[in-house]
């Protein structure tokens, strides 16, 4: 099989072609980090006018790259959802506009299950599994038993990881996304300051990151009224510890609970070094066969997007020109 991916869900425009699902013959992505940078965040409407700047040249590229033309698709998949309705939108147009000129098949897949599938890429997916996804938008811990089938153990109840961490950081003065700037400065500190772990009821795999967030809102407020300095680095190794004290410890019992043998990393927040390091120790310890994505592959791109959506073809799962963006598509119906 052969498939073209297509991603604008944020603030990436990205296409890319993998063969047979693991194959990743091109992998083209533009990034609007900087353009978003100087608002803190992502700002919708010009996201969405950034994606159809770009849309097309994307996908020109990815097919070039890749040496395929349009004729020698299988399938087109493109994220349907969630993300931003307006960024979905494009790539969604782009998706139908080229399906509809050339009658290649088109695929409408979910942007977590992308993610998840960003493994797929590096080592076929072995099952039953237990997924960690952590993202700007997402912490999920999610079983798969087949391919396609996704069962929902937690998730969180408030922030997003990613989001906590881009919050943190802008309450640090950081630069956007922040994820990275307290992975790198947390490296550099230890964790001096007491800052609070929502394990919920006893047996939840379900997060909550919001009671940290205000934690250092009251830290720095304090420090702020006392003229206290706050030691950047330590308060990054801080918060730090605390998120991956709960998504360490709720991943591993996620795996004792449902009795699979592997863990699965997926989601930009996979790229923190010190969650790679410590899973990498607890699974070692608890005998768990953990997969973590390359960093590449980790952040938004299309070439998950083309592997997953290879297997809703090989299931038959087709979209028609009426596949609608859906900001809030559902990975568990
Ligand atoms: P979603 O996938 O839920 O729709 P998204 O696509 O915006 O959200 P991703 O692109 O998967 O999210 O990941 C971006 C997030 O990952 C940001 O919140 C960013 O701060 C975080 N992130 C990236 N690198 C790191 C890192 N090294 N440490 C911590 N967080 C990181
Ligand atoms: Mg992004
Ligand atoms: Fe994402």
């Amino acid at each position: 099989t052969l498939l073209l991916g297509i991603e604008t869900s944020c603030d990436e425009t990205a296409a890319a072609v993998v063969r047979g699902g693991t194959v990743l013959l091109s992998n083209v992505i533009s990034s609007q980090m900087d353009v978003h940078r100087k608002f803190g965040g992502v700002v919708p409407e010009v996201a969405s006018r950034r994606h159809v700047e770009r849309m097309t040249l994307i996908i020109q590229k990815a097919l070039e790259q890749a040496e395929v033309s349009l004729d020698d698709l299988d399938a087109i998949a493109v994220t349907q959802g969630p993300g931003l309705v307006g960024a979905l939108l494009i790539g969604v147009a782009a998706a139908k506009a080229l399906s509809f000129a050339t009658g290649v098949p088109l695929v409408g897949t979910h942007h977590i299950a992308g993610h998840i599938y960003a493994n797929h890429l590096v080592k076929p997916l072995e099952f039953p599994l237990v997924a960690l996804v952590v993202s700007g938008g997402h912490t999920e811990l999610i079983y798969m038993e087949h391919h396609n089938q996704f069962r929902r153990l937690g998730r969180t109840r408030d922030d997003a990881a990613g989001e906590a961490f881009d919050k943190v950081a802008r309450l640090m003065g950081l630069p956007y996304p922040g994820g990275p700037h307290i992975d790198r400065l947390a490296a550099e500190g230890k964790p001096a300051y007491d800052l609070p772990r929502a394990w919920l009821e006893p047996d939840s795999l379900d997060f909550s990151f919001s009671g940290l967030k205000s934690a250092v809102i009251h830290l720095l407020h304090n420090a702020k009224q006392r003229n206290e300095e706050i030691n950047s680095a330590d308060l990054a190794a801080s918060f730090q510890e605390a998120v991956l004290d709960v998504l360490v410890e709720k991943s591993i019992r996620a795996v004792k609970m449902t009795g699979v043998k592997r863990l699965l990393l997926a989601g930009g927040v996979s790229a923190n070094s010190g969650l790679r390091i410590r899973l990498h120790q607890r699974c070692e310890e608890e005998q768990i066969n953990l997969q973590i994505p390359p960093l590449e592959l980790c952040t938004d791109n299309a070439a998950m997007i083309a592997a997953a959506g290879t297997y809703q073809y090989l299931d038959g799962k087709f979209a028609d020109l009426r596949l609608n963006a859906d900001p809030n598509l559902p990975l568990v119906d």
